[in-house]
């Protein structure tokens, strides 16, 4: 009821919040995920978006770079020139009209010319705590029992973002939340003797190439691996491919539905099992957990 009159009160569409693609199936997954426990099980989530709100009261872009882009703290050449080539390359990104490989060479780009920026302007860890501390990013209500849950239960969780590492890092460190069974798949800052930014971990983690496969070969590969089961968090229909590269027995599929829901939904549920709509919390993704673990 309260979400009810909250929806009205911001008037958002009012729309029921949970949609499942196939509730049998869905509901077969979960009983092998029970089945096999907390020690077969990993979980793959993207950061923006997903373990953070989209629409945020606090931050004006609620991501990673974002927060880092918009901050009043970071010199003025690197928040415009940021948003330049931000205006330039994401119609590219959002094109249904090019396709993967060419799609995959323009991200590769872009973000070529957004590290070449940071290293310009000298952008660096303390810099990334001043940001945060000022104004951390806002995670999604109930994210932090979350990773507590998975904590408390040693279940893997791999975050994958195309963000710098080095700001994910932080702001969950922040919160007391960089717990040990977290693993961060993203661009991570090289620094010089300064402490300044010189380069970028490879390889590259952009929008269009996030998966699995990028970790096998590392610890962090090497553990999940060991596990069949995956709960995977994503909030557009790419984020699935965070899967690939690991074989595993049972994928259950989440997606955050944060806005378009109507037009959306029917792309949505080719892709994910459930879908929370409307920017909703870990609420149910808690209860999914505790009702497997
Ligand atoms: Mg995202």
């Amino acid at each position: 009821m309260i979400a009810y009159y909250l929806d009205l009160f911001y008037n958002k569409p009012i729309m029921e919040k949970l949609h499942y693609a196939n509730k049998k199936e869905y509901q077969a997954k979960l009983k092998t995920i029970q089945q096999g426990g907390a020690k077969n099980l990993h979980v793959v989530a993207d950061f923006d978006y997903t373990l953070t709100k989209q629409f945020s009261k606090v931050n004006k872009i609620n991501t990673a770079p974002g927060i880092i882009q918009e901050s009043f703290l970071v010199p003025e050449g690197y928040r415009l020139g940021k948003r330049e080539i931000y205006e330039q390359y994401r119609p590219l990104e959002l094109s249904q009209s090019i396709t993967g490989q060419a799609k995959a060479k323009l991200m590769v780009e872009w973000w070529g010319r957004a590290q070449k920026l940071a290293i310009k302007y000298n952008i660096n860890r303390r810099l990334i705590k001043k940001v945060l501390l000022q104004n951390n990013l806002e995670l999604r209500d109930g994210c932090g029992e979350f990773i507590k849950f998975l904590e408390k239960n040693k279940v893997p969780l791999l975050i994958f973002s195309a963000g710098m590492g080095d700001v994910i890092d932080i702001a969950l460190t922040e919160m007391g939340l960089l717990s040990n069974n977290i693993f961060l798949a993203a661009n991570f800052m090289e620094l010089n003797k300064k402490g300044n930014v010189a380069g970028f971990s490879r390889p590259l983690i952009h929008s269009q190439n996030k998966s699995e496969a990028l970790v096998r070969n590392l610890p962090a590969g090497r553990e999940l691996d060991k596990r069949d089961n995956l709960i995977l968090l994503g909030d557009i229909p790419e984020d699935v491919g965070m899967s690939e590269g690991i074989e595993h027995e049972c994928i259950l599929k989440i997606g955050f539905l944060n806005e378009e829901i109507e037009q959306r939904l029917p792309e949505y549920k080719k892709h994910f099992d459930l879908i929370i709509a409307s920017d909703g919390s870990m609420e149910v993704v808690n209860g999914i957990l505790q009702k497997v673990l």
